[in-house]
């Protein structure tokens, strides 16, 4: 069944008006807001705003989230949030409302477009027009982390396939309905080989499903060098959560456009859509503030409902302003530009200019794809999962991999014996190197030791899960000191875990 993610009712070109959750904000927030929504009422934008509350004053009355149950009831009704920035209080106690929605909402996708503006915000990289989709939720910001040992801490890196599968297919979708033509994808699965190398391998099976789009793979690090350099060469990235939110601060930097920028966060019923600045409060009330980030988030919420058309218009108007020298404080320039505009002043030119077309910057024309994102629900696959082995991390003080490696060779246990010892990720016992540096935190790695039984990959067999509490009953009431453990499985005979460097 395949589920939509846009509000049906909205994609028709005459759409009847869609209900938004609109949330004013703090700070410079109401004055970019009322500009914002100006123009997209003047431009036919088919929306009904439904005002809610959140952030400073939420977070004053006693709602350590900076949102109350009214504004829940409203998002989850509406499915669409218009967000002005909000100020976080200073503090211990308050959460953050961003990281709250995203997560609560399950918004797996962030979207950042980051276009070229010269000469009008100078960069030299003139021609530059990039989306960066990145993954939301999962990676090493899922925030599982725990100290294991005196010296070891870890974060684990969770990469899913249900979440590969919606961010990357969101990435083609994303491409073929705003007319992109190619779409990179970045990893680094020439070192995390079943994390980034799952990444990879759903990027080339769901691009084979999308043959007119452009796909390349790209290591991450080359891949972000290559995009500072010349990001006139990418259309859309999509990669995953810590890589995308470098790479796309990389990508707002070079262009100089942080404060223009506009970005949305998707999820498969709720989509949030926001400038990248804050709340500015230093200009807060003045009238001096630009409502160009607001305003690119409003274009973006309008092409994601379908009305790329408007969207377009709001987008080729407010170009043609900035291009007629029309420019708030913050990017007036002395000789380029003609007048310096308030808030309002600037919504008024723009909406003055709605139906004409920039001459010299790229037009937008995000009507020319078919508007249109729809995501499969995801289907889980029917494989057979064998346990091989188990990795039992030990605390041990010792510094001579020798004297672990033949105290566990001693430990006789059901059916199993050790096969290795790591030390971070290294291989030092049997036939390890004097000079490799080892920290209290040893991987021993355990596999089945009777040999009669039908090896399925080479050294390793299946193993009964009783063999593996067996071996950690014997293991602690020899004195190890287990801090934990990791199964070893094969899926439909394929090995589910990494070798030791080494092995
Ligand atoms: P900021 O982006 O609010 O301001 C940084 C600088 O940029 C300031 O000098 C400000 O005047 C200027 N600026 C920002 N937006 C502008 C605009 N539209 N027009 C003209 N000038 C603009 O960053 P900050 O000062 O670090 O943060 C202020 C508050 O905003 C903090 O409470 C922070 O937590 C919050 N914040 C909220 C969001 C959000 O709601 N999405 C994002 C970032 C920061």
């Amino acid at each position: 069944m395949k589920e939509s993610l846009m509000t049906p009712s909205a994609s028709g070109k005459q759409a009847k008006k869609i209900k938004v959750a609109v949330a004013k904000g703090d700070g410079i927030g109401p004055e970019i807001m009322d500009a914002t929504l100006s123009i997209l009422k003047a431009a036919g934008a088919a929306i009904d705003p439904e005002f809610i509350e959140l952030g400073e004053k939420v977070y004053e009355s006693g709602h350590s989230a900076g949102i109350d149950r009214n504004a829940w009831e409203v998002i989850r009704k509406n499915r669409i949030i218009l967000k002005a920035p909000i100020t976080t209080p200073q503090g211990k106690g308050y959460k953050s409302l961003n990281v709250t929605l995203r997560k609560t909402l399950g918004l797996f996708a962030n979207v950042r477009p980051v276009s070229a503006l010269d000469p009008f915000i100078p960069t030299p990289h003139k021609n530059m027009d990039v989306v960066i989709i990145r993954e939301n939720e999962e990676d090493l910001y899922a925030g599982i982390e725990h100290q294991q040992t005196t010296d070891v801490v870890q974060c684990l890196k969770l990469i899913t396939r249900p979440g590969c599968e919606r961010i990357i297919r969101y990435a083609f979708e994303y491409a073929r309905a705003y007319d992109r033509k190619k779409v990179t994808c970045m990893v680094k699965d020439n070192i995390m080989k079943l994390t980034d190398g799952l990444f990879h391998s759903v990027f080339t099976e769901i691009g084979q499903e999308y043959p007119e789009i452009a796909q390349e793979v790209q290591i991450i690090d080359i891949g972000s060098a290559r995009l500072a350099a010349h990001p006139e060469k990418y259309d859309v990235i999509v990669t995953s959560n810590l890589y995308g939110d470098i790479i796309s601060d990389i990508a707002a930097e070079i262009v100089g456009s942080v404060g223009m920028a506009g970005s949305a966060n998707i999820g498969t019923e709720v989509s949030m859509f926001e400038a990248i600045h804050g709340s500015a409060p230093d200009i807060a009330g003045k009238q001096s503030a630009n409502p160009s980030g607001l305003l690119n988030a409003a274009v973006m919420m309008l092409a994601h409902l379908g009305q790329t058309e408007i969207a377009d218009k709001i987008r080729n108007a407010w170009l043609k302003t900035l291009e007629d020298g029309i420019h708030t404080a913050d990017i007036y320039t002395e000789g380029l530009s003609t007048q310096k505009v308030t808030t309002s002043e600037f919504a008024v030119a723009v909406t003055e200019r709605l139906g004409k077309q920039p001459d010299n910057l790229p037009v937008s024309r995000m009507s020319d794809g078919n508007g249109h994102i729809t995501l499969p629900e995801y289907e889980r696959r029917d494989v057979k999962k064998t346990l091989v082995g188990v990795d039992v991390f030990i605390d041990w003080q010792g510094n001579d991999p020798q004297i672990i490696g033949q105290a566990l060779d001693k430990v006789g246990a059901y059916k199993m014996k050790l096969k290795m010892i790591t030390n971070r990720g290294v291989k030092v016992y049997p036939e390890g190197l004097d000079e490799t540096f080892c920290t209290d935190h040893w991987r021993c790695r355990f596999v089945a030791g009777d040999a009669s039984i039908k090896q399925a990959v080479p050294d390793y067999r299946p193993v009964d899960f009783e063999q593996v509490l067996d071996l950690q009953s014997k293991l602690n009431a020899a004195g190890f000191d287990i801090i934990k453990t990791e199964n070893l499985y094969e899926f439909d005979g394929q090995r589910g875990f990494s070798l030791g460097q080494g092995e």
